[in-house]
């Protein structure tokens, strides 16, 4: 009987975290701005700093949120990220 009882007091007990984290996930979404995503995919991920940022994920919140310059990519200028990093911000321009 002893077993049946913890069983069923554990379970409660992971649906009840289940549903607070359910509910905490939903409450405290933080919404990613789409385009920094897609610049991250078009740099080369090297995470040299050669651009002032800590890695390319910095670089490119930094273009996106500060509106930081686009060239400065020093690894990436040569494969033409400069452009790539272009047609993302002005496929969210329109
Ligand atoms: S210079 Fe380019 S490759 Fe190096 S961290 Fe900055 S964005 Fe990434």
């Amino acid at each position: 009987m002893v077993i049946l009882y913890s069983a069923l007091v554990m379970g409660l007990l992971g649906l009840g975290f289940g549903i607070f984290l359910a509910f905490s996930n939903e409450k405290f979404k933080v919404e990613a701005d789409p385009r920094i995503e897609k610049i991250i995919e078009v740099l080369p991920g090297i995470n040299c700093g050669a651009c002032g940022y800590p890695g390319c994920e910095g670089y490119a919140n930094a273009i996106v949120k500060k509106g930081d310059a686009i060239d400065k990519c020093l690894p990436g200028k040569k494969s033409g990220v400069i452009d790539k990093i272009k047609e993302v911000l002005e496929s969210y321009k329109k």
